[in-house]
This record gives C-alpha cells, structure tokens and sequence, in this order.
C-alpha cells in the first residue's frame, strides 16, 4: 500500500504486543490504563440519556455544531468555574471525541514536520506517537515525584525553541506525579518569560485521594498575567465518569479554538451529538460531586493497599512515589540484593507468574529508562492486588 511518509515516524507501540498476553486465564492484570467499569453511573447515565431523549431529542440525535453542543459548553464551563478556573465561559472551549482528539488536533494546528515539542520523560504513549505522526522532534525534559523539573525545562527551552510544551501536571499518566505550587507558577512563569505555549493535559485532576492537588496551571493563570494565552487545557470525562463516552474538551484563545474546530469539521465533524446531551444532563443533573467522591474513594484505597503490599513484599527492590491521586504506581526497580532491575524483562517473568503490568520504558520519548513499571490499582479488588503484587515478588 503506498501509505503516507508520516507513517513512518511512529510503530504499533510494545505495550500493545503485551496486551495480547492479557487474555491468559487467571492473570491479574496491573496493565491497564483503565478505570473501572464497576464504578460506572448507570442509573445517573440512564436518567441523563432519557432526559436527553425527552427534553432534547431534535438536539441529541441531529448533526450539530463543530465546536460542540451548546448545553453541554455550558455545562462544562460551570463544572471548571466551580473547580476555581475562573473565566471559562463556554465560548473559551470547544467539546472533542475524547481528550485524545484534542492532542490530535494540537497536532495538526501546530506541528510541522520537524518542529520541538517538549514532553514529560515519562508521558501518556498515546501523545508521543500523536505528535510525532505530524512529524514532531519530541524533546524530555525530566520528572521527579514532584513533577516536570522546571530548572531542566527552561533550559530545554533555551535551547531548543519549542513549539509548545506538552505536561501532564496532575496525577500523570504514567508518572502519577503531581506538579508542587511552586513549579507550576514557574512553568506559568516561563511560558511568558520565553513566549512558548502550554498544554496542560488534565484527565486525572478530579481524582484525588486526600486533599485536593495545588490548582490546575489553568485556574493559576489568572495569578500570573500574560500566561493565559499562552495555555491550552485539556479536560475529560473519561476517567471520571465514562471513557465510552468519548467526551473531553480543549480551552485555549480564540484563534486556536477556531483553527482547531476547522481540522475538526474535516475529521468528524462533531462529537456525537447523543453522547454529549448525555454528558450535558448528567452534569445538569448535580450527580458528579457524589460520583467524584465514590470513585476517589474506592481508588484511594486501592491506591493505599498497592503500595503497602509493594513496601511489605518488594522491600528495597522497588522504589515509588506514594501516588497521591490518579490510577498508577510509577515505580522503579533498584536491583537491591542482587535481583532483577530491569522493568521489560521482569513483566515477561511476571505474566508466567499470572501477573501483568507496564514496562515503563516505552513511555519515555527519548532516554528510556528501563528499571521503570507501571502498575495501575484501578480495576483489581483489594485481594487481588494483595495476591497480584505477591505474584510480582515471586517473579523478581
Ligand atoms: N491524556 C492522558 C494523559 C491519558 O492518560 C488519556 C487516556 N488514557 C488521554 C489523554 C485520553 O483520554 P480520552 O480520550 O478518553 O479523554
């Protein structure tokens, strides 16, 4: 097939090749970057899909505009207000068929072939192949469990004269790091200083176990002036209510949003009309501060369980930061007492032992390091991750 030279920059990622394992019986699968489906809000979704129905079926099942169905722009700028995102009025966001067409369309708004974006080393796989698909040179700037290095980052910036920075502030996939205060005002800071554009992508920001994080680069932009327009926000339900939904959204300036919403019409035209009534209900509905609480409470002590049965089992052979939020213990393999440091052979050995997880190295754009995994705790019972993260011990 005489496919597109852009093919040639990304390859079906490793991790897919691992999920193929996934279907043995009896596994116990840390693998996934799901959340779980028994958390769903079916009799909340159920209502919301029969008020659709009812009150707004012309709107729910016709065609409808590009930049998204008004009562449900309208909605999600009352969810960010009341999150303290001053300023987000419906008119600043454009609904997208999931977060994951916003990063699309960043893409395709503002990648040409060989311009530098910084990402996260580590950052959401689904992004890296993203960018580079429009041909993107994709710079790491390093993580720490307090988030981005932001002393590293400038100096990326100097030197490479990025497009954009892509971040994951919150509870990133796969670092499960959450950027301090204080750096968070530097990356606003920064974006100023040398006139570079922000994306902040936020699925997992709802979903913390105890306090709430430091507010999102979004909410802070306000502190910091001249850093709003160079910010981008990337919003989902998907983690909080349904991925099957397909409905995220993107904030940005107004010649972005418009830039955006005509890539958009060429690609699909606009986001199922039916699934963002639904979300529009729902919303209306005042059902999402007890979902919230529901589901961070059920991963809070997963997330709790995980990490005490990895101290207890794993000891010195693993080192992690206690996630805070989120859906996954990043963590790395030290080789303490001789064992195993090396995250891609030990998910091999641990898939015989019926356990599964991520190899961290695919997440890494450049510079994989290879003693890093990804556990997720969102979709096993607390028995389960007791006995999964034993099997774990028993293959190191
Ligand atoms: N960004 C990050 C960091 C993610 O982890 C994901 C989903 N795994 C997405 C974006 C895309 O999510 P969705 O398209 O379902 O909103």
């Amino acid at each position: 097939m005489p496919f597109a030279d852009r093919l040639n920059n990304v390859e079906t990622s490793a991790i897919r090749e691992l999920f193929k394992l996934l279907g043995k019986p009896g596994i116990i699968s840390f693998a996934g970057g799901f959340p779980d489906s028994a958390m769903f809000d079916v009799d909340g979704i159920r209502e919301a899909v029969n008020a659709a129905l009812t009150e707004e079926a012309g709107g729910a099942l016709q065609y409808g505009a590009t930049e998204g169905y008004n009562p449900l722009r309208e909605q999600l700028a009352a969810f960010m207000t009341a999150k303290g995102n001053q300023g987000v009025a419906p008119d600043n966001l454009i609904v997208t068929t999931g977060s994951q067409q916003a990063l699309d369309l960043l893409g395709k708004t503002l990648v040409s072939p060989g311009d530098k974006v910084i990402v996260e080393g580590p950052t959401f796989l689904a992004t890296i192949q993203c960018f580079r698909l429009y041909g993107a040179q994709l710079v790491t700037a390093p993580v720490d469990g307090q988030g981005v290095q932001t002393d590293r980052l400038e100096q990326l910036i100097v030197e490479h004269k990025p497009k954009f920075i892509y971040l994951i502030p919150t509870f990133g996939n796969p670092s499960g790091a959450m950027l301090s205060l204080e750096r968070r005002k530097k990356v606003l800071e920064l974006a100023v200083q040398h006139n570079v554009l922000v994306v902040e992508d936020d699925p997992y920001g709802d979903l913390y176990f105890g306090d709430a994080p430091p507010p999102s680069l979004l909410a802070l932009s306000s502190q910091v002036p001249g850093s709003r327009e160079r910010l981008v926000h990337c919003g989902s339900l998907s983690k909080v209510l349904s991925p099957g939904l397909r409905v995220g959204w993107m904030v940005g300036t107004a010649d972005l949003l418009a830039k955006a919403t005509m890539c958009k019409q060429f690609s699909d035209a606009h986001t199922s009309t039916f699934a963002q009534a639904t979300a529009a209900q729902y919303l209306k509905a005042g059902r999402m501060p007890g979902t919230l609480a529901k589901v961070r409470a059920v991963y809070a002590e997963r997330a709790a369980t995980m990490g005490d049965a990895l101290r207890r089992e794993l000891g010195e052979a693993i080192e992690f930061v206690q996630p805070q939020g989120g859906l996954f213990v990043w963590a790395r393999l030290t080789g303490a007492g001789g064992k195993l440091a090396d995250g891609g052979e030990l998910a091999k050995r641990a898939i015989d032992k019926g356990v599964a997880f991520v190899p961290g190295a695919p997440f890494y754009a450049s510079q994989p390091d290879h003693t890093t995994l990804r556990l997720s705790f969102a979709t096993v019972g607390l028995d389960k991750i007791e006995e999964g993260v034993g099997r774990l011990a028993t293959a190191l």
